[in-house]
């Protein structure tokens, strides 16, 4: 068994472990460092400029988005989203448990009723009917989160939601690049939001988002509640300083807005990096295939399902373990993986319900069969954007190994 866990958060080299998590996911290439230190030498401004208006508009021709909004980080794309929803205190908003607390974080802080919904068995997204379900007449809209990078069922929730006159939010943070049928996530409902924190498909300086939408009166709004209100003055000036350099305009009655700008270095290396965002999926889902090929006799573990359709793409490297045959658990077999054979394999977010923040703000009630028959037995191998081949095969001839020796 490994000594103390000198690195509590699981990065870099920790005695005993075998497989070495890399403190830096993104090693930038030359271009990147020097598209960022460009900015950083030319004096034109160093936020809301030309690099913002590339990056928006690279971004919205990748994923065939008609707007597409530079934020600072996802969370704050999702809350622009909730605040376009108009969510009020005592709104509903459906959010699958199953996700990263940023999903449901900005809807709650509008005072919505977080309602839970189950997630589906295979694709391990929320599932469309238990969604549908739970709409009553206060629900004013449903989180659909592209989790893993598993594209959510959208043709049927877009129009589960149409019909019940919902508005349809796409969480894609861990999805970019996901595609059903061609269409790109995050442009089938009415808002997509993206990040690009440090751990994700593609980052921009460690903390980074896109907000995009398909609505022109929406796009109006935005870049107003992005910044602080600002926006021009109409009509003409006769003297250049009055009235003043800009207008503080409210765009929305029933909302203060707020400042969540990225800055230009950021949107420099953004434009840069979308151009390896293909390639570096990819490789991913190549691994990923190497990984099911691997292990597809041990029939304890199960995948997700590969969506029909559907280009996914491997954010995290989730499976399931059925241990019931032999009366073994998931923690059995992350004991043993760790004690015998140095891998850290981890454990990703409980459902939402069970942390105390949402327990405390009054959302620990919940309906998810599914989930809570499944959560308890998952786990994810270590997993970083450029895992190699040598860490996949000790990974996966550890857990053969493990769970042959679970079976007693
Ligand atoms: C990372 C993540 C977010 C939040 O993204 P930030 O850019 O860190 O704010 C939201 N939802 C999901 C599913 C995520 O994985």
């Amino acid at each position: 068994m490994p000594e103390k866990l000198s690195d509590p958060s699981g990065r870099g080299k920790v005695d005993g472990f075998r497989v070495i998590f890399p403190q830096m996911q993104h090693p930038y290439t030359e271009e990147e460092i020097q598209a960022v230190v460009s900015v950083m030498r030319n004096a034109e401004g160093q936020t809301q400029g030309k690099y913002l208006e590339k990056f928006e508009a690279d971004f919205a021709a990748f994923v065939g988005a008609k707007y597409a909004f530079g934020v600072n980080n996802c969370t704050n794309a999702l809350k622009l989203a909730a605040i376009f929803c108009h969510i009020h205190p005592g709104d509903e908003v459906i959010i699958p448990a199953y996700t990263y607390c940023a999903s449901a974080i900005p809807f709650g802080d509008l005072g919505a009723k977080i309602v839970w919904a189950d997630i589906n068995k295979d694709t391990w997204t929320i599932d469309p009917d238990d969604f549908e379900r739970k709409i009553t007449e206060k629900t004013k809209a449903v989180v659909a989160v592209h989790l893993l990078g598993i594209p959510c069922d959208m043709k049927r929730i877009v129009a589960i939601a149409r019909r019940h006159g919902v508005k349809v939010v796409e969480d894609c943070a861990q999805a970019l690049d996901c595609r059903i049928d061609g269409q790109h996530v995050g442009t089938f409902g009415d808002f997509g939001c993206f990040s690009f924190h440090a751990a994700k498909t593609m980052t921009t300086l460690g903390e980074g988002g896109m907000f995009v939408c398909q609505d022109d009166e929406i796009a109006h709004q935005v870049p107003g509640i992005r910044h602080n209100g600002l926006c021009a003055f109409q009509g003409p000036r006769d003297r250049f300083w009055k009235p003043a350099m800009s207008n503080v305009d409210e765009f929305l009655e029933d909302r203060w807005p707020q400042n969540f700008c990225l800055g230009e270095a950021q949107c420099a290396l953004g434009s840069e990096q979308l151009k390896s965002v293909i390639a570096n999926n990819e490789t991913l889902i190549a691994q990923d295939l190497k990984i099911r090929e691997w292990l597809k006799d041990v029939p304890e573990i199960s995948f997700p399902a590969i969506v029909e359709g559907g280009r996914y793409v491997v954010h995290q490297y989730i499976m399931h373990y059925d241990g019931s045959k032999s009366g073994k658990t998931r923690d059995d077999l992350l004991d043993l993986m760790t004690a015998k054979y140095g891998v850290r394999c981890i454990v990703q977010y409980y459902p939402l319900y069970r942390y105390p923040l949402f327990r405390k703000k009054g959302f620990g009630a919940f309906d998810c069969p599914v989930l809570e028959n499944w959560w308890d037995d998952s786990f994810s191998f270590p997993w970083w954007c450029g895992i190699d081949d040598e860490s996949m095969r000790i990974m996966c001839e550890s857990l053969i190994e493990a769970v042959k020796e679970l079976r007693g």
